[in-house]
């Protein structure tokens, strides 16, 4: 029996089984690369669902969490924490003017959102929040009720009341949705998890300007948009258009566990002691790493380095598409990147896992690549020499 085995023997009696795993145990990892409990080497290209978005074990964020860990790791948010501070105000200041809460989870940040807007709303009557098809906030109760997709639903009603969703990228369509009782719209700049679907600029401003006529919260799910993989810090600044409150979360601890929800101008001090509070959230060492992530994203210059090496798949992806009829369509924003299949992706998807490339493959037949924004040239090369032999196959 190989090390692996006897992990997933282990999993199979005492881990409850909520994922569809294949059967990889990793036990060590640097950048791109991963190595699995029996050796074996790997190309990461979807490095724990966007989380490792500057590469894994980043050395800034190893040492930032190493000197943390020595000093405090866990204070209750009662008190008050150097790292926390500094952390809020990296944020804000590479976002816009407001203040931050901060959690454990994407899921969490998004319900301190959604509360958010429910406190702001409440003094009119107003709770409604209109979210879209295809959208993915997260799996708590609220959120899967959020999420657009019935999916993440079926079995869980009754379902907490307030959510209407709309077609993505469809303005119309949220402007019939608004009524007396809408509080917010919450979307992904883009959407991830729903097959890398990028809305045209003019939508967002108009989304924009709606929520102003209507008074209603503008959320963007940055999750996993945000921390430079859209090419800048994040994917509202690609188009221009400024929400009212933006979760992140994935990337921003660097391999650890946060969440946060922004929140600008009047909406930055709906949320008042009493009203919403995590155990964990921002504690010391988590927020040590995700300023090692930051700091690490301006010296390393990786907002350029993703938008050089975006374009560049881009450019090797297209080259498969000339090549092979069964790509039908490729789409990205920088390193957000979706290869639309005319086949299941899962075959091909477990064909590069064999020839030793990790991607991942959403919406049944979207092949979804989100490199860490510090992927190189050569490890580009290498995946799409990967993909252009396993594509070959089909
Ligand atoms: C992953 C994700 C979430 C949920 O984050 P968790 O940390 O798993 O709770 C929410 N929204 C988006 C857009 C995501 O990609």
């Amino acid at each position: 029996m190989t090390k692996t085995e006897k992990i997933v023997r282990m999993y199979d009696k005492y881990v409850m089984n909520t994922y569809k795993r294949v059967p990889l145990c990793l036990d060590r990892a640097k950048g791109s690369i991963v190595w699995d409990i029996d050796g074996n080497k790997y190309l990461d290209l979807f490095p724990g669902w966007a989380v490792s978005g500057t590469g894994h074990c980043h050395p800034a964020v190893v040492k930032a969490v190493q000197s943390q860990a020595k000093k405090l790791m866990h204070v209750s948010n009662n008190y008050y924490s150097e790292a926390q501070a500094l952390l809020a105000k990296t944020i804000i200041e590479n976002s816009f003017d407001g203040k931050v809460f901060f959690g454990n989870s994407g899921a969490e940040a998004n319900e301190a959102a959604v509360k958010l807007a429910r406190r702001y709303g409440h003094p009119t009557g107003r709770y409604e929040v209109i979210t879209m098809t295809k959208s993915f906030h997260g799996r708590t109760l609220a959120m899967i009720t959020a999420t657009g997709q019935d999916k993440v639903k079926l079995g869980f009603e009754p379902l907490p009341a307030g959510f209407v969703h709309v077609p993505f990228g469809d303005i119309e369509a949220v402007r019939e949705a608004v009524n007396e009782k809408t509080i917010a719209v919450m979307l992904e700049p883009v959407q991830c998890e729903g097959g890398i679907n990028i809305p045209r600029p003019e939508y967002m401003k108009a989304l924009r300007q709606l929520c102003d006529e209507k008074d209603l919260v503008l959320i963007f799910d940055e999750v996993q948009t945000g921390m430079g993989r859209s090419g800048r810090m994040f994917a509202f600044q690609v188009f221009g258009v400024v929400p009212d409150v933006m979760t992140l979360a994935k990337a921003l601890g660097g391999g650890l566990p946060i969440g946060a929800a922004v929140a600008r101008g009047k909406f930055q001090d709906v949320l008042t002691p009493g009203t919403h509070a995590s155990t964990f959230g921002g504690s010391p060492i988590v927020c040590a790493a995700a300023l090692a992530v930051f700091d690490s994203i301006k010296k390393e210059r990786l907002l350029a380095n993703a938008n050089r090496m975006g374009a560049y798949l881009r450019k090797r992806l297209e080259s498969l598409k000339a090549k092979y009829k069964l790509i039908k369509e490729i789409r990205n924003m920088a390193l957000i990147v979706g290869v639309e299949l005319s086949i299941k992706g899962e075959d091909v998807y477990k064909e590069c896992l064999k020839e030793g490339l990790l991607i991942n493959c959403t919406q049944d037949t979207v092949l979804r690549i989100m490199p860490p924004i510090t992927v190189t040239k050569e490890e580009i090369d290498k995946a799409v020499s990967i993909l252009d032999k396993v594509l070959g196959k089909f």
